[in-house]
């Protein structure tokens, strides 16, 4: 009798696959000399781990991976913390599993 294994998140979202539009970053950190609170959010709540805080404080994305969830387009999108935009067509995110 077979049991069901339970996959882990992680294992689901190994699956996906990224193209990466290199030197056209889909979205971009507004430079800032301190980050806002929702800029430093993101650290923590971007599910692909795109936003990192750098040496000197600053709040940096690196948008490979990005998985287009919208997150930090809502939470720093309207007071232009972040510029966001899609991927050009045939690049980004490239969802295997759901
Ligand atoms: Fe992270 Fe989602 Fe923003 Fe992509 S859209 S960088 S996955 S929070």
């Amino acid at each position: 009798m077979k049991t069901a294994i339970a996959e882990r998140i992680e294992d689901k979202l190994y699956q996906n696959r990224y193209l990466v539009d290199s030197g056209r970053p889909h979205i971009t950190v507004r430079p800032h000399r301190s980050p806002s609170l929702n800029l430093l959010a993101l650290t923590r709540v971007c599910p692909a781990k795109c936003y990192e805080l750098n040496q000197t404080g600053q709040v940096e994305v690196t948008a490979d991976g990005c998985m287009e969830c919208g997150t930090c387009r809502v939470l720093c999108g309207a007071n232009g913390d972040v510029e966001w935009n899609y991927p050009r067509g045939g690049f980004g995110v490239l969802f295997k599993f759901g």
